[in-house]
């Protein structure tokens, strides 16, 4: 019930149209999402529509071994469906060989234009310096692209909001008794609706949501897990063991928003905007990435986790070449999935959880 009510929440949500606002999708998270909201844009993550008829279609225009996340996203963006049904334009940072090939498809093939930030992988003071001006220039882009002057104001009260829902949704996510597919959905329409209504849809859903008593907590880490690639999160509850998500759909964007202030100049709340994502817990391509392992470890200690599930798509390299490292570094059962979108109910992929439950007693 609660399920289905996320989704017509998510579909009503991308079918509006808020005046003569154009929509943005932020194709990762290394762009602060109220800089567009500052421009009057409605910037959504377009993390909806990962099934494998959309990566059918994908994979007309990009070679197929390309990353599921990349063929979908292709798929949705030619046939204009999903959440890419109203998109004006995408921002994005090159993480990747293949988001770097499906930008220029994107822009190619696809007829959108995309701006592109830099998020420089080496973390260092002027590292932050190139960043900052990279979503300066980002920024010139969108206004010319929206006629609008950037709102300050208005993106500043835009990362509350975010800020505030990004709160409530850890908290719940951290109880560990909350049924985590129905929290996976949560996460994903975080991502995707404008952060007002989704406050309100979640105080307004947060007491239905199923509770559930499990016998382990497991770390699940890695990259994208699509609104629809549910069935590890949904088979490892159902022999009731508690995913924690670290990764990028889970705790990870909800993690680091540091309090604002009511800044009396652009530049000052447009480096607070741009700090809030470089300082934002590391993702795997930066290095050094120990504050990476430094967080798996606190989780696995603070949850008393017993395993770790590594979940990387099929032909991402970024998050399958960390397996060795993680394996070594940790103190806990490792198991490591590499999968499609179809590939969820795979037989074998039940099996190795059957079998990880088993070694993790
Ligand atoms: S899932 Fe991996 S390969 Fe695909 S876009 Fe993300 S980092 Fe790149």
């Amino acid at each position: 019930m609660i399920d289905r009510s996320i989704d017509s929440f998510i579909a009503e949500s991308l079918s509006q149209k808020n005046g003569k606002s154009l929509r943005v999708a932020v194709l990762n998270r290394h762009f602060p999402m109220s800089i567009a909201t500052g421009f009057g844009m409605i910037p959504i993550r377009p993390t909806l529509g990962t099934t494998t008829s959309a990566e059918a279609v994908g994979e007309r225009l990009i070679r197929p071994d390309a990353c599921p996340f990349c063929k979908t996203m292709m798929g949705n963006a030619l046939t204009k469906k999903s959440a890419w049904a109203n998109v004006d334009c995408a921002i994005a940072s090159i993480t990747c060989d293949q988001i770097r090939r499906s930008i220029d498809r994107l822009q190619e093939d696809c007829g959108v234009p995309v701006f592109s930030v830099s998020l420089p992988a080496l973390l260092s003071d002027a590292g932050r310096q190139w960043f900052r001006q990279s979503v300066r220039e980002v920024m010139d882009g969108l206004q010319k692209r929206t006629g609008n002057l950037f709102d300050r104001v208005a993106a500043i009260s835009d990362y509350k909001l975010r800020a505030e829902s990004a709160s409530k949704l850890r908290k719940l996510i951290l109880t560990c008794k909350y049924d985590p597919v129905i929290l996976h959905k949560l996460v994903h329409a975080w991502m995707i609706c404008e952060p007002s209504s989704f406050n309100k849809f979640l105080d307004d859903v947060s007491t239905s949501i199923p509770q559930k008593q499990f016998d382990k907590t497991i770390i699940l880490i890695g990259g994208f897990v699509g609104y629809e690639d549910t069935a590890v999160i949904k088979k490892l509850s159902d022999m009731s063991i508690y995913p924690l998500p670290l990764n990028s759909t889970g705790l990870d964007p909800l993690e680091y928003w540091p309090e604002i202030s009511n800044f009396n100049n652009d530049d000052s709340a447009i480096d607070f905007l741009c700090d809030s994502i470089f300082d934002a817990p590391v993702h795997v391509r930066t290095r050094p990435n120990g504050v990476m392992y430094e967080r798996l470890f606190k989780a696995i200690k603070e949850t008393k986790a017993s395993g770790v599930v590594l979940k990387a798509l099929t032909f991402c390299d970024l998050w399958y070449t960390e397996k060795v490292r993680m394996g070594e570094l940790i103190d806990v059962p490792l198991l490591v999935i590499s999968s499609g979108y179809g590939e969820g109910a795979d037989a074998g992929l039940e099996t190795r959880l059957e079998t990880f439950a088993e070694q993790i007693g």
